[in-house]
């Protein structure tokens, strides 16, 4: 099991030293995460990178999922699209029941610990059934322009918090208790970032049938239509004109995200009979193949309509890939446009950036350069766990005018 010595070399030295003095401080403490999917996205990869990393810390951590059932996880999609602004039907029976099953969660979940990390909405009300410890709130989505109502139901639960942390800035609210910006992290250590043989990649690249003869533009996502797989199809298709090349669209649907099929079924019949179009269905955990896939990549596409972060946007600019990244959320937090990555607002935008990058490969190698470097600066997992363990230890020292680690 790796722990924290095994990132120096690769991480800020100043990461590692604050996470040691935090670590004496806060250890044997109880650290409890809960979410609502060990498989699928950004909020589970992190947290099964991180909690064996803090055990080897000396803190006692836990991470438990909220069990819910179908009618539970479209509710809470609706409640997450919502958040990301797109308007949905809501009943007080809805409200209702996402707080049932959450009470019955309460039931079966030991929630004691010195402090409870609580992430995203699907399990924000267990803040009713909380017995002791500091509770925080972790808001991992794009909530910069909610719909209201949506917002003040789920800020009702959030306000009860001792603390809210978010992504980026512009997704922090008025609320009535502490707030922090943290933003999400990449494992540089993890199968899914660690560096790979070109035989590896070989292998990956002929056991999913993509011959490597043209340039590769690749997008790694949930099957989501905020991730915007048909847009990435059409700016495929402008290049195309010009620039011979095949579009790879990784993923899978997550556990807790019962749209996911209805997606995969669209981009399926919208790609058509196009041999250069590779439609990958991965399964869970297949971590491997997903970084032999942003090896692959010349150009990595992340053309979201709304993102909280992007971690696939930080996975493939650690692996040294000019990024071309939808410039909302947390990607423009990662991509300086034209220095790390370019960010774009429209398919033509993408098209072009797509060309720029295939046509000027001096420019993209120097592009795909500054971009790991960033990343080692400031997304490697260490910044994050330095962070979380610094708000805790910050939030139970409040009252001291001087903190001394
Ligand atoms: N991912 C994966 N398999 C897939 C699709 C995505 O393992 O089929 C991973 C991806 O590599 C990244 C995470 O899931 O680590 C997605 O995080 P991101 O922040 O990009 O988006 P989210 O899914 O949380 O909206």
């Amino acid at each position: 099991m790796l722990q924290l010595s095994d990132y120096s070399g690769i991480s800020p030295k100043s990461d590692l030293q604050l996470i040691s003095r935090l670590a004496d401080k806060l250890s044997s403490k109880q650290f409890l995460h809960i979410n609502s999917t060990k498989e699928g996205g950004g909020v589970a990869e992190i947290l099964g990178r991180m909690t064996p990393l803090l055990s080897k810390l000396g803190i006692v951590v836990r991470w438990e999922v909220i069990q819910g059932d179908q009618r539970f996880f479209t509710i809470t999609k609706k409640i997450h699209n919502s958040l990301q602004g797109l308007p949905e039907e809501f009943t007080d029976d809805m409200w209702k029941y996402h707080e049932a099953i959450n009470e019955k969660n309460a039931k079966t979940l030991d929630l004691n610990a010195d402090v409870v990390f609580i992430h995203d909405p699907q399990p924000v009300p267990l803040i009713k059934f909380r017995d002791k410890g500091l509770w925080i709130w972790r808001c991992h989505i794009d909530v910069a322009n909610p719909v209201e109502e949506v917002w003040n139901r789920i800020s009702a639960y959030a306000g009860k918090y001792d603390a809210a942390i978010f992504s980026v800035s512009k997704f922090a609210k008025q609320m009535p208790l502490d707030e922090f910006i943290i933003t999400p992290t990449i494992d540089p250590l993890s199968e899914k970032n660690n560096d790979l043989t070109a035989d590896e990649i070989n292998e990956v690249a002929s056991r999913f049938k993509i011959p490597l003869d043209k340039p590769i533009i690749l997008q790694v996502s949930r099957f989501d239509r905020f991730k915007d797989p048909k847009g990435v199809i059409r700016a495929y298709r402008m290049v195309k004109k010009y620039n011979d090349c095949r579009l790879v669209l990784a993923g899978s649907s997550a556990t807790d995200d019962p749209e996911g099929e209805a997606v995969i079924r669209e981009v399926t019949e919208f790609a058509g009979s196009d041999p250069d179009i590779h439609i990958l269905l991965l399964p869970a955990f297949r971590d491997k193949d997903i970084n032999a896939l942003q090896r692959m990549a010349t150009v990595v596409l992340q053309k979201s309509l709304k993102e909280g972060f992007g971690l696939t946007v930080t996975e493939a600019m650690w692996k040294g890939k000019p990024v071309i990244g939808g410039n909302v959320g947390g990607i423009p937090t990662q991509i300086i446009d034209g220095v790390t990555g370019f960010l774009v607002n429209s398919e033509e935008g993408s098209a072009f950036r797509i060309r720029r990058i295939l046509n000027n490969p001096d420019m993209a190698s120097k592009m795909g350069e500054n971009a790991r470097q960033y990343v080692r600066n400031h997304f490697l997992i260490t910044r994050q766990i330095r962070d979380y363990l610094f708000v805790w230890y910050a939030m139970l020292n409040k009252s001291k005018r001087v903190m001394e680690l």
